[in-house]
């Protein structure tokens, strides 16, 4: 049987050989339990550098993304965030080990239901979660200290950068549906700056903010 410490331990290895830096981010990648988030005949594979299938046409995505990501926010454990695009939880799960309050959207009602089961069964208590078009945020919570989206959008929404807090960090792949560019956007005295950081492949946002369902 696959020994997943030690699958998590050279997972961790790779990440930092492929340049992550923030020691926070990699003692998180090294303590949550990616298996416990993929189906279970993908679990052999759940330490893989790589996205894997979760069924209605979503991924979990690559390790090294998740990281990179949560790299680029720069959270020092006292910052709001608003994840869009909870998928399995696994990213939603590592930000809740970095920084104090999480809200998470998620518009596919049963992956929805499969996040909450696990932030339940692993005791996680700083992340609300609800069901719908995250696309154009979560007015309510808003202002966000960091926003992330883990699914591509063609452009980045203004309506996010509306909920972004002074100083807050916002990481969103955006481009063209197939392939994408890693975006940081930094709020500054009202003004969004934006940074490049790569390319990169995500499933579509749809919604108001993002893409169409059909297309
Ligand atoms: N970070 C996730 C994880 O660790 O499992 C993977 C996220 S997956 C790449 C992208 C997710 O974004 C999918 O679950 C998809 O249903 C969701 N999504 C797409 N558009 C959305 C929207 N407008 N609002 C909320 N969730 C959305």
């Amino acid at each position: 049987m696959l020994n997943y410490h030690m699958a998590r331990e050279d997972m961790v290895e790779l990440l930092e050989e492929k340049g992550i830096k923030d020691q926070l981010v990699l003692a998180a990648m090294r303590e949550v339990k990616r298996h416990q988030f993929v189906p279970p005949n993908l679990r052999a594979r759940a330490y893989e550098d790589k996205a894997l299938s979760i069924g209605h046409g979503q991924t979990i995505s690559q390790p090294f993304i998740v990281a990179q990501m949560t790299e680029l926010l720069q959270l020092t454990g006292k910052e709001t965030v608003l994840e869009i695009g909870t998928g399995t939880g696994y990213q939603t799960v590592i930000l809740s080990k970095l920084a104090k309050q999480i809200y998470t959207v998620e518009r596919i009602k049963p992956l929805a239901l499969e996040s909450e089961l696990r932030f339940h069964d692993m005791g996680v208590k700083n992340v609300i979660q609800k069901v719908g078009d995250g696309s154009l945020g979560w007015e309510r919570f808003a202002p966000f200290d960091r926003i992330i989206i883990t699914a591509g959008a063609p452009s980045i929404p203004s309506r996010l950068v509306t909920q972004l807090s002074e100083d807050g960090r916002m990481v969103i792949p955006t481009g063209p549906r197939r392939v994408q560019d890693l975006k940081l956007v930094i709020k500054h005295e009202g003004d969004a700056e934006s940074s490049s950081h790569g390319g990169c492949v995500f499933v579509p946002l749809i919604g108001n903010g993002g893409w169409e369902d059909d297309e």
